[in-house]
């Protein structure tokens, strides 16, 4: 089913995307989903309501998140798909791994605030959806309102990454447990657009070896985090650590320069699509 559109990757107002969990579901339909997984950050809260809004325009849905997770001191992003959102185990882990985000955001304030940047908390928190999950996102749409950058991706690079005034360090979930939540309230466990990772060959290694041997089985390959080169050097990963693949757009925002939901190519053949190991969870 190589050929199926699937959307697996994606952002609502329920973490740092602008749109309702109903009109991220309303535009992938319009833009020819058929398979779709609404993933915020850390939070399943916009779950049912994506899986009804989906299942009401005739579009497959499989639950899902993107977990914040801490290995080799950077920062990883684990997809989970087609679990349990009620499952408690995932609900705890989740909620322990947003439960910094605001101390972290005080922080992050008071450090812009110290490089001439003042007010960008309540600034940053007029674009937030969900109180539980404040992020970088947010403070980079309030540092472009304020013309202090062009677009989110200038304040990204000049103030909100490491080693820049506005960066703070946070330490994440553990990739074992994140893996754990998500195949213990049955669904699979996907590694989110590797490509982005500043890695070494080695670092990666261990990272792809950890991953397996803790019960993950998929790796994200076409995603709108990837250049088209990286496409077939994630195929050929996923190939070699005999791990399926998904496929998604990382969508957050029409007004955003990111990839459109359902239009990045099919995935290269000679892979396992991830939702052939998903068909039993497919609502
Ligand atoms: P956080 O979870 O608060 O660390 O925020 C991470 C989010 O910031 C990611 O999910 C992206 O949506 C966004 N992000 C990270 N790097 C960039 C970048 N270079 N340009 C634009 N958005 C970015
Ligand atoms: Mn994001
Ligand atoms: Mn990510
Ligand atoms: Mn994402």
């Amino acid at each position: 089913m190589h050929l199926l559109n699937a959307d697996l990757h994606c952002h609502s107002n329920v973490s740092d995307g602008t749109l309702s969990p109903e009109d991220v579901a309303l535009r992938a339909h319009q833009n020819g989903v058929e398979l779709w997984a609404l993933t915020d950050h850390d939070e399943v809260g916009g779950q049912l309501r994506a899986r009804d809004a989906a299942l009401a325009l005739g579009m497959s849905y499989l639950p899902g998140v993107e977990i914040s997770v801490t290995f080799a001191g950077k920062t990883v992003h684990i997809v989970g798909l087609g679990f349990d959102p009620e499952n408690p185990a995932i609900a705890q882990g989740l909620a322990d791994t947003r439960g910094g985000r605001e101390r972290r955001a005080r922080d992050m304030a008071e450090s812009l605030a110290q490089a001439g940047i003042p007010g960008a908390f309540d600034g940053a928190l007029k674009y937030v959806g969900n109180p539980d999950l404040i992020s970088r996102t947010h403070f980079a749409r309030y540092l472009v309102e304020i013309g202090i950058c062009k677009d989110p991706h200038e304040v990204f690079k000049r103030y909100l990454t490491e080693g820049k005034p506005g960066y703070v360090e946070h330490r994440w979930a553990n990739l074992s447990d994140a893996v754990r939540w998500v195949t213990g309230a049955g669904g699979v466990a996907v590694i989110a657009h590797p490509g982005r990772y500043d890695f070494t060959p080695n670092e990666e290694y261990a990272l792809f070896s950890e991953f397996k041997a803790h019960g993950g089985l998929g790796v994200e390959v076409v995603t709108g985090s990837h250049s088209v080169p990286e496409y077939q050097i994630y195929a050929e990963t996923a190939k070699e650590f005999g791990l399926a693949a998904s496929r998604g757009s990382d969508f957050h925002s029409p007004d955003e320069s990111h990839t459109e939901l359902g239009t990045l190519p099919a995935l290269p053949s000679g892979l396992t699509p991830v939702w052939d190991l998903l068909s039993s969870r497919i609502q």
